[in-house]
């Protein structure tokens, strides 16, 4: 059973003395007067690869012990009532290329807009001398001193400051994940993000206006937020707070989102080692046991079918926009989804929502996808998992969902183009969520349903934080029935997919 409902009063907001910051930081110094970016002070000297320093030209210098996966650490001064964020980011990473590389790429997903991100600096992290970079579009492209070599550890620094936009008005879904609204701020995708190693090249898809145009791969966040007083700030993973710094942990993540608002009432339960927070405005406290319940149910249903869920804490947090965002470790919910919500019952969005983006902790977290070549393998299941929570709590109401989100008519479209190929959002959605919803319920209906709920576990623990392809999910398929499922694939998908010879009847060209 759920556990009882707390309510967290809002914050007493203790002014923040610049030496507390010194106290509660020790890896981070804030320079200059109140409001002023807290900044990184150097721990220890990096080694030099390549003899002494030159006088002009910044030395190489690597690391001596690279960690395992990226780690972010990002201190970010919040000017909230000009929605800035002065960012100090450092990057420690292992040359992921195999090769010896003289520059490194990133994404910056905000830079799609011009003027947004004004990047200062760049430079390896202890060094005097900063490091030639640029921005193009949403790439920042940073040129090494010297050759990289392959596996070797580097720790990048990084200056910048970062408008986030206005809230967009749009139909569908897409737009940026980061944007302010008249009463909070949220950031998902919002600073730079080292972009992945695949084929040879850096992967840096660059901007579309229609879904998640994000990849990224899993890193580790260390993250200190100074916010003025009366902000209160909703961050991803396990939270400290001294006065005006909040401090965020957030291990093996795709991303580090964060929410601020002056006027979150924030509410949590807890259940099954899991603490639900739910941070929302005023209007819609009255909705906050709903919502949490809603999450935590969510988490016990899809744990059961796919695997536990990572974190000890899930933020649910309400943003500007009118659709609902997947973050690791956190939701965000759009203030447009509570309208109308009559208090009970789930035959309305913000039931549905919530149970969707809570599964998008498993299909886009834990199992990470290339949201902008194959947004089906995370969208579709997501749908499947909010159908898989009608139809354990709700039964009576699954003829509703499936009317409301699927419609009566068969809906067209091939469910596995990438984002840019379908025309318009409306497009995308009945191709990708309606359809790709009955292409996992004709395969249920195929394989029967114990083989499926056994495919999707499988798939689920294997490719946990890799980037999984269609692929990986037909041989997951395959090691649970051996029914041909090829008439189903080609009624539903464009591209030529080589099925496993088990699920194909051993078609011409089968994978074995
Ligand atoms: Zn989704």
């Amino acid at each position: 059973m759920p556990g009882r409902i707390v309510g967290r009063c809002c914050p007493l907001f203790a002014s923040v003395l610049f030496t507390l910051v010194l106290l509660v930081a020790p890896a981070c110094t804030r320079t200059g007067a109140s409001g002023a970016p807290i900044q990184f002070r150097p721990t220890a000297a990096p080694r030099a690869e390549q003899g002494p320093a030159q006088l002009v030209a910044p030395a190489l210098t690597v690391l001596d012990q690279p960690p395992d996966r990226p780690l972010y650490t990002l201190n970010v001064t919040l000017d909230y009532d000009n929605g800035a964020l002065h960012t100090q980011e450092k990057i420690e990473f292992r040359n992921p290329t195999g090769l010896a590389i003289s520059e490194i790429k990133f994404n910056v997903p905000p830079a799609r807009r011009a003027g947004a991100i004004d990047v200062r600096d760049a430079r390896i992290f202890g060094q005097a001398q900063p490091l030639a970079f640029e921005v193009t579009s949403t790439v920042l492209s940073v040129k090494l001193p010297a050759p990289l070599p392959a596996g070797a550890g580097i720790a990048l620094a990084f200056d910048y400051v970062l408008k986030i936009p206005l809230q967009e008005v749009i139909t569908g879904i897409g737009g940026d994940d980061s944007s302010r609204g008249p009463h909070s701020l949220t950031a998902g995708h919002w600073y730079i993000l080292i972009a992945p190693w695949e084929n040879g090249d850096w992967y840096t898809p660059g901007y579309t206006p229609i879904g998640d145009n994000y990849v990224s791969e899993v890193a580790d966040y260390e993250v200190n937020i100074l916010a003025p007083e009366g902000i209160i700030i909703a961050g991803a993973g396990e939270e400290s707070r001294e006065g005006r710094l909040w401090r965020y942990s957030l291990p093996m993540a795709r991303v580090f989102a964060f929410g601020a608002s002056p006027v979150y009432q924030i509410d949590q339960i807890e259940q099954d080692g899991v603490t639900y927070i739910h941070y929302t405005y005023p209007e819609h406290r009255k909705f906050t046991e709903a919502v949490l319940y809603t999450a935590a149910r969510a988490v016990a249903l899809y744990s059961e079918l796919y695997g536990p869920y990572p974190y000890r804490t899930l933020r649910i947090v309400e943003t500007g926009r009118s659709q609902g965002q997947e973050y690791s470790g956190m939701i965000g919910i759009g203030t447009t989804l509570y309208d109308g919500y009559p208090g009970r019952g789930a035959r309305h969005d913000l039931i549905a929502t919530t149970a969707h983006e809570v599964a998008h902790q498993w299909w886009f977290h834990l199992v990470g996808n290339d949201q902008i070549r194959s947004p089906w393998l995370d969208e579709s299941l997501a749908r499947m998992s909010e159908l898989q929570f009608y139809e354990r709590h709700y039964p009576r109401d699954v003829d509703w969902w499936h009317q409301r989100y699927i419609g009566a008519s068969r809906p067209r479209g091939s469910i596995d183009l990438p984002l840019s190929a379908y025309p318009d959002g409306r497009a995308y959605i009945i191709a990708v969520y309606q359809r790709g919803l009955l292409f996992l319920t004709d395969t249920r209906r195929r394989i029967g349903a114990q083989a499926f709920d056994a495919a999707l576990r499988d798939y689920s623990q294997t490719m946990a934080y890799k980037m999984a392809t269609p692929n990986n999910f037909f041989d997951a398929l395959a090691r649970h029935t051996t029914e041909d499922l090829t008439d189903l694939v080609n009624g539903y998908f464009a591209s030529a997919i080589a099925l496993p010879c088990r699920i194909s009847d051993n078609a011409i060209g089968c994978r074995r």
